[in-house]
């Protein structure tokens, strides 16, 4: 089976030229994948019904099968899907009270980077995923929203994986969610642990896509115990590679940094990070810990996180708490997948 979104808008008009098809019918046929974005070949009726047969015959629209979906309260929804070698992936949307619709795709089934808090760096590194397969994540949210009358308006690859240790691919896949469902650069945001050599070599892309990295320490000794790539390129190399960031793209970076009662979310760690960011231009996001299984951390108190975020200020540095979406689903970071694979009560906190 030809799976139409791994095709060039030349490749398209190619299969139907050897088709027999005048070209006026790839047009159409690429409209309906992209502009009207419907999820069925029946739906295309302005194609002939033995072409459409023929479509429904020997081609299909995406390869994600969705295996299972979650609804939370506030409206996220979280699926996993399992790719056709039986790998399985999640990805979440996000809706908010602004219109905003936001997708949170996976780059890689697993990680090899094994972050202590992270559900899926505990389950270690299965493979890439294609630029399609990350692409489709984002365009099967997107034909649905477009089916209700609404529109993915944002994507974040902050789902399973590290998209850095997966560049070529997913870069090809942010080209794909600018181009054919036309998101602008300044909503997609790639979230690295901190590859230094990649974080150069995006720099240099000349795209407007928003740099996000996950910091979580500000020391090298404590951050490479959560963090284990920080013994790879530690937080000079990272910080260093952040001002030539900053200076080719003049672009500010978001910094993650997930807070863990009693272990980053101190005046005294908020203070190392105001002496390690001085003079970037940046923004410091905080996501309250989501506690999984393989890890004893708990997530921070928001008044704790109010205090830290008073002292970066001093320091000129701008912070703001995340909001925990989707928490009575389990829709961070990995955590869909954990269950299904290994069921285990996830301690819940909001
Ligand atoms: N591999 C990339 C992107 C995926 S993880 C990266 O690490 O940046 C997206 C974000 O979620 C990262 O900042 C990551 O550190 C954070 N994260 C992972 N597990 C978490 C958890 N249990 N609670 C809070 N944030 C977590
Ligand atoms: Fe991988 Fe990111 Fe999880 Fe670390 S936090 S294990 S890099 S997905």
């Amino acid at each position: 089976m030809i799976n139409l979104y791994d095709l060039s808008r030349d490749q398209v008009e190619s299969l139907l030229a050897s088709w027999g098809q005048p070209r006026f019918r790839a047009d159409q046929l690429y409209g309906w994948l992209y502009e009207r974005r419907v999820d069925n070949f029946d739906a295309m009726t302005n194609l002939p019904k033995a072409l459409r047969e023929r479509l429904v015959a020997e081609t299909v629209l995406g390869t994600l099968n969705l295996v299972t979906e979650q609804r939370s309260k506030d409206g996220t929804i979280k699926r996993l899907h399992k790719l056709h070698d039986g790998q399985l992936i999640e990805a979440v949307l996000m809706p908010y009270a602004d219109h905003r619709r936001t997708a949170c795709i996976s780059s890689q089934a697993g990680c090899a980077f094994g972050c202590v808090f992270c559900a899926t760096g505990q389950m270690g590194f299965a493979r890439n995923l294609t630029a399609t397969e990350i692409f489709e994540q984002a365009m099967f949210f997107a034909r649905e929203l477009q089916a209700n009358g609404e529109r993915l308006s944002n994507v974040v690859l902050m789902g399973m994986g590290e998209p850095f240790h997966n560049y070529d691919a997913v870069l090809e896949a942010i080209r794909r969610i600018m181009d054919d469902l036309g998101i602008g650069a300044r909503h997609i945001t790639v979230s690295t642990v901190g590859l230094v050599p990649q974080i150069r070599r995006f720099a240099d892309e000349g795209l407007q896509v928003t740099l996000a990295i996950s910091l979580h320490k500000a020391t090298d000794e404590e951050r490479s115990a959560l963090l284990p790539v920080n013994k790879r390129w530690n937080l000079a190399e990272l910080i260093s590679v952040c001002h030539y960031y900053m200076e080719t793209t003049g672009r500010r970076i978001t910094f993650e940094w997930a807070a863990i009662a009693g272990e980053n979310d101190t005046p005294i760690e908020a203070h190392k990070l105001g002496h390690l960011l001085k003079g970037l231009m940046c923004h410091v996001n905080i996501i309250p810990l989501n506690p999984t299984g393989g890890y004893a951390g708990q997530p921070a108190d928001l008044d704790a996180i109010e205090n830290f975020i008073d002292i970066l200020s001093e320091y000129g540095i701008s912070a703001t708490v995340r909001v925990r979406r989707g928490i009575d689903i389990d829709a961070g970071c990995g955590q869909l997948k954990s269950n299904v694979i290994n069921p285990k009560t996830i301690p819940m906190t909001s």
